[in-house]
């Protein structure tokens, strides 16, 4: 099989751009001012204009090995000349299996079983309608409510934007799911701007969930719902003892804790898992973009040894869980896993994130200070800049950061008015310089 060893330089030019509806994207903006990709390699892509550009975000939050990495590369052409797709209904492939073990081994057994979806948002809705069928199966059928929170994103299925929190993704699309509520955010710059870490002050707000327990009665609430770290609303740390009382809670309840750790898992903060990093399992984990380091679309649901358990009780001919995905564990998904859980291991870099933190944190909250800057925020390898909005215009500013970095050379993402920071867990410290180096002067340029 001839692969080739480096990506030819590009001679892309822009192409008509009529026919492509973009996701999350202004694109009427977009099209009079495209940012086209066409190569990448390490920590950087090349665009469509021939200039390298250093991914300040693992892309979407997902290229935490670099790009360009032969090793997937290889397993994935390998496995579509052997096996390019296998049912996942009624039929099974190996590799499907073994990277289920590699998971759950991942997790230190924290979780007994995996099942695979193609993206976080199906990661998400999976895990909503497991929790609530798990409560069925053990004859508690009346717990059905959903709870999330202000602020959460939880992709984009009827599910996760019922349970998210952002007006935006939710205004435009109707009634959407009955009998969910909201804990409120913990984003508070009056206690907490400027935090190295962890903020200190919130935990207590953990305690609106006793309230919505009161409210509607424990009897009637499958699940509580929450990213350990918020990343799309803008990266919201959770507050010290915020999480671990949110699971005592829950626990005192008997409802079901899922963390959605679409953008925490596979060593954002430093750890396999956020659950590692903070020390509280939940009762299912949601996963995506890290597990194949970005480059097959794949997610996963995790769930507590007792959950597949309590489904496996009925007649055995009887198909235990109404529910899947036509490239469940899809064998191209499957290779592309195999080969990042090994990368991951032999570079360990789901640890690296806790060996640059310290260098990490200096450098982010060296942007203190500078204009509009209202907040710095880190944890592991995610940083945050938050913006003051321009009056009446908000994200325009933010946008403009974003924009410019990307003309120099660096590309961060924006969400709201935050300017957020994941690089790929390769990144040296070099990189960290460069990344921030370019951020502070466009923010001071801009000013
Ligand atoms: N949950 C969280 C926490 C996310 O950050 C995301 C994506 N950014 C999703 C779910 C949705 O993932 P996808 O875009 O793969 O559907």
């Amino acid at each position: 099989m001839s692969i080739p060893k480096t990506v030819p330089p590009s001679t892309a030019t822009v192409p008509d751009m009529d026919a492509l509806w973009m996701p999350f994207t202004a694109n009427r903006q977009f099209k009079a001012e495209p940012r086209l990709l066409v190569s990448a390699e390490g920590m950087h892509y090349t665009t469509h204009d021939g200039r390298r550009v250093l991914d300040g975000a693992a892309g979407l939050w997902c290229v935490n090995a670099g790009h360009g990495r032969r090793r997937i590369v290889e397993a994935v052409a390998a496995q579509v000349a052997e096996l390019d797709y296998a049912p996942g209904f009624q039929m099974g492939h190996p590799k499907a299996f073994e990277l289920a073990s590699r998971l759950i081994e991942l997790t230190g057994d924290r979780m007994g079983q995996v099942f695979y979806t193609n993206s976080g948002s199906e990661s998400v809705d999976t895990a909503l309608k497991i929790a609530i069928a798990y409560h069925r199966a053990r004859g508690e059928g009346t717990r059905t409510r959903l709870i999330g929170r202000e602020r959460g994103y939880h992709g984009v299925g009827f599910g996760g934007i019922s349970v998210g929190g952002i007006g935006n993704n939710r205004k435009f699309f109707g009634p959407l799911l009955n009998g969910v509520d909201h804990l409120p955010h913990t984003h508070d710059l009056a206690h907490n701007a400027f935090s190295r870490g962890q903020p200190a002050w919130g935990a207590h707000l953990a305690d609106e969930l006793e309230r919505i327990v009161a409210l509607h009665d424990a009897s009637t609430i499958a699940a509580v719902i929450v990213e350990p770290v918020a990343g799309s609303t803008g990266v919201l740390l959770p507050p010290q003892g915020y999480l671990q009382r949110l699971r005592e809670i829950c626990d005192k309840h008997g409802i079901l804790l899922i963390f959605d750790e679409v953008i925490t898992g596979f060593g954002r903060l430093g750890t396999p898992f956020a659950c590692d990093r903070f020390d509280v399992t939940p009762d299912l984990i949601t996963a995506a973009k890290g597990l194949t380091n970005g480059t097959v679309p794949m997610g996963a649901v995790f769930t507590r040894p007792g959950i597949y358990e309590a489904f496996m009780q009925g007649p055995e001919h009887v198909i235990e869980l109404f529910h899947g995905y036509t490239y469940s564990g899809h064998p191209l998904a499957c290779a592309a896993a195999l080969a990042t859980l090994d990368i991951y291991a032999e570079e360990g870099l789901l640890t690296r994130g806790s060996e640059l933190a310290a260098y990490w944190e200096e450098a982010v909250h060296g942007l203190a200070g500078l204009p509009h800057v209202i907040d710095v925020r880190n944890l592991g390898l995610i940083g945050a800049i938050e913006l003051a909005p321009l009056p009446g215009q908000p994200t325009v500013r933010a946008y403009r950061v974003f924009n410019e970095c990307y003309r120099r050379g660096v590309m961060v993402r924006f969400t709201g008015d935050t300017i957020a920071l994941s690089p790929p867990l390769i990144i040296e410290k070099s990189h960290i310089d460069e990344l921030v180096g370019t951020l502070g002067e466009v923010l001071r340029d801009l000013a």
